[in-house]
C-alpha cells in the first residue's frame, strides 16, 4: 500500500529514488512497530512486581500486631522492590542500546579488562552456586568500544552460564585471537537449550522452558541486551547448545591495535 501511494505521489521522481523512499518508510514503520511492542511488553512485565509490591504493602499493614509476620512480609517486599529496580535498570539499558544514538564513550578497550570485570560482577553468584569460573586463552587484545556495555554483555553471559548450570559445575570464559577478530566464548555444562528455542532466546522477555527458568529469577532481557550490545559494536553472537550437555555463547568482535603506552613526562624542575 505504501509503495503504491509513494509511487503515485512521486510523479517525476526517478525509480531509484522512489525505492529509497519506500525502503525508508518501511524501516521507519518497522522501528515504530518495535517501539510499540517494547512499550507493551515492558508494561506487562512491570505489572507483576508492582502488583506484588502493592499486595505485600497491604499485608504488612494488616499484620501490624504480629512482628514476625511484619518481618516476613517486609523481607518479601524488599526482594520484590530489588527485582523491580533490576528490571527497570535492564529495560533502560536495552532501550538505550536499541535507540539510534551513537555510543558515546568510545575508546580502545582491553578485552582482558572486559573479561575481568564480567567475571568479577558474577563472583557472588558463582560463589553461592558453588561454581568455579575458569578463564583462559589469549591476552592483550583490544577492540574499539564502550567498556561498560561490553563488560555488561559478557557479564550477562557468565551470569546465565552460572544460573543454568548444576551446583558445583564449571563455567569457562575463553578468549581466542582470530585474524583481525577476537572471540570470547562463555561455556557451561548446564541444562542447554533445545534447537527450536535457540533463535528465540535472544528476543526480549523470552524465557525458554518457563517453569525451569523462572526459578532463577531472571528477566528474559539478558540475552537481548547481549545481542544489541554486540551489534552496536559491529560484532556477532553465536550459540551452540545441546539439551543436557550445555551451551557456548561466542561473541566475535573486530580487534584494533594495542594502544601505545602513554608516557607521562616528568616536569623538569627549574
Ligand atoms: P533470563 O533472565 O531468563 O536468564 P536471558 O535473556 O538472559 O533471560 O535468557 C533467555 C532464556 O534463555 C533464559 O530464560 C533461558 O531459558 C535461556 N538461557 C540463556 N542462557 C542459557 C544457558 N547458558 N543455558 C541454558 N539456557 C539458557
Amino acid at each position: 500500500v505504501e509503495m503504491r501511494s509513494v509511487v503515485a505521489r512521486a510523479g517525476s521522481v526517478t525509480p531509484r529514488m522512489t525505492l529509497v523512499i519506500v525502503r525508508d518508510i518501511t524501516e521507519r514503520e518497522r522501528v515504530e512497530e518495535m517501539r510499540r511492542d517494547f512499550v507493551a511488553n515492558t508494561s506487562h512485565e512491570l505489572k507483576t512486581p508492582v502488583g506484588a509490591i502493592s499486595l505485600l504493602s497491604e499485608a504488612v499493614e494488616s499484620a501490624a500486631d504480629d512482628p514476625a509476620q511484619v518481618r516476613h512480609f517486609a523481607s518479601r517486599l524488599m526482594a520484590e522492590a530489588t527485582r523491580l529496580s533490576q528490571l527497570t535498570a535492564r529495560i533502560m539499558d536495552l532501550s538505550r542500546l536499541q535507540s539510534d544514538t551513537d555510543l558515546t564513550d568510545l575508546r580502545d578497550v582491553s578485552i582482558d579488562e572486559v573479561v575481568t570485570s564480567a567475571i568479577e560482577s558474577q563472583a557472588i553468584a558463582a560463589d553461592s552456586a558453588g561454581i568455579e569460573v575458569v578463564r583462559g586463552g589469549a591476552r592483550g587484545l583490544y577492540v574499539r568500544g564502550d567498556v561498560h556495555i561490553l563488560s555488561e554483555a559478557i557479564g550477562n553471559l557468565v551470569a546465565n552460564a552460572i544460573a543454568y548450570s548444576p551446583a558445583g559445575g564449571r563455567v569457562g570464559v575463553g578468549v581466542k585471537n582470530g585474524d583481525g577478530t577476537v572471540e570470547i566464548a562463555v561455556t557451561d555444562r548446564g541444562i542447554g537449550i533445545p534447537d527450536a528455542e535457540q533463535d528465540r532466546v535472544f528476543e526480549r522477555f523470552y524465557r525458554a522452558d518457563q517453569a525451569r527458568s523462572r526459578r532463577t529469577g531472571g528477566t528474559g532481557l539478558g540475552l537481548s541486551i547481549v545481542k544489541h550490545a554486540v551489534q552496536r559494536h559491529g560484532g556477532v553472537v553465536e550459540l551452540w547448545s545441546r539439551p543436557g550437555r550445555g551451551s557456548t555463547f561466542t561473541v566475535r568482535l573486530a580487534t584494533v591495535a594495542a594502544p601505545e603506552p602513554t608516557v607521562v613526562k616528568k616536569k623538569r624542575k627549574k
